[in-house]
């Protein structure tokens, strides 16, 4: 199931992109961002490995180190199995003129006129990377850099290692960020409780001591007190419940958004605070 899953995704996200290029003749896998960011590799990545992931945290299965070392070398094979796609849909024309849409021969029937060699995967692979120009646009200025083999083989490594973190982050995404309960072998499920805005640090306080006492009525109490708060100022507190359906083993993680200078609440992942509840509680806060 894992690897019908992750064959599907991979296939499927290969397919588009591969498609992009016949249609549009562009390269979503080396769009980026602010010039270095390689964040159409990450997302790119991230979508055809996506399968894999998904399938474990569907399944249940423990997570692993092996897993991440399986998910990274799925990125990198996919990466090359994308540059393979690239260059089995690049043709010549009668002119010469490469194009994406099947006219004329392939690539592969012609040779290097400097040293006669004819142009297989590898060699157009180097090539292009050697020869590319690339463009860079800034709003709406667009600025192309004439070919230059150093830039372009370190564009090339950023968009590798785009490749690498788009993988890793959706296993992160899907599967690290989980909790994984160890009597039931299954994923906990996750339940969005309150924010807590205003008075923070007094209401988490409210909150654990309630939670050591076992107090149900009074951590329901806060819970709905807080519903209707105005908007956050400089921070806030999500609190989110993740607990196991079968056992009702819960934590409560409290993770923590701190406002930016451009006014943009972005999370402070090392505040993030996990508490471990009761089965009672848990039974309370699920209904
Ligand atoms: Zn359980």
């Amino acid at each position: 199931m894992v690897y019908i899953l992750t064959i599907l995704t991979c296939l499927l996200g290969c397919g588009i992109l591969v498609g992009i290029k016949i249609l549009f003749a562009f390269e979503l896998t080396s769009f980026s961002l602010f010039f270095i960011v390689p964040v159409g590799a990450m997302f790119s990545s991230a979508a055809i490995c996506s399968g894999y992931p998904f399938g474990i945290k569907k399944n249940n299965i423990k997570p692993s180190k092996g897993q991440v070392i399986t998910v990274l070398i799925l990125a990198a094979l996919m990466f090359f199995v994308l540059q393979y796609g690239y260059y089995m849909v690049t043709y010549l024309d009668e002119d010469y003129h490469i194009n994406y849409r099947f006219q004329g021969d392939h690539i592969s029937e012609f040779v290097f006129i400097d040293s006669g060699k004819e142009i297989n995967f590898l060699r157009f692979l180097v090539h292009s990377i050697n020869t590319q120009t690339i463009t860079f646009s800034y709003r709406s200025l667009s600025e192309s850099v004439e070919a230059n083999k150093v830039v372009n083989w370190v564009f090339f490594v950023l968009d590798f290692i785009g490749f690498l973190a788009g993988g890793y982050i959706i296993y992160y995404y899907l599967v690290s960020s989980a909790i994984y309960c160890d009597n039931c072998n299954k994923y906990m499920k996750k339940k969005k409780m309150i924010r807590l805005t205003g008075n923070i640090q007094e209401k988490l306080n409210i909150l654990k001591e309630s939670i050591e006492n076992k107090d149900i009525s009074r951590i329901k109490e806060l819970i709905q007190s807080n519903v209707t708060e105005k908007k956050p100022e400089e921070m806030y507190v999500d609190t989110i419940l993740n607990y196991c359906e079968d056992c009702n083993d819960g934590y409560l993680i409290f993770e923590f958004f701190v406002e930016t200078r451009k006014g943009k609440f972005v999370q402070d992942g090392k505040r993030t605070i996990k508490v471990r509840i009761d089965n009672e509680i848990v039974k309370n806060l699920v209904q």
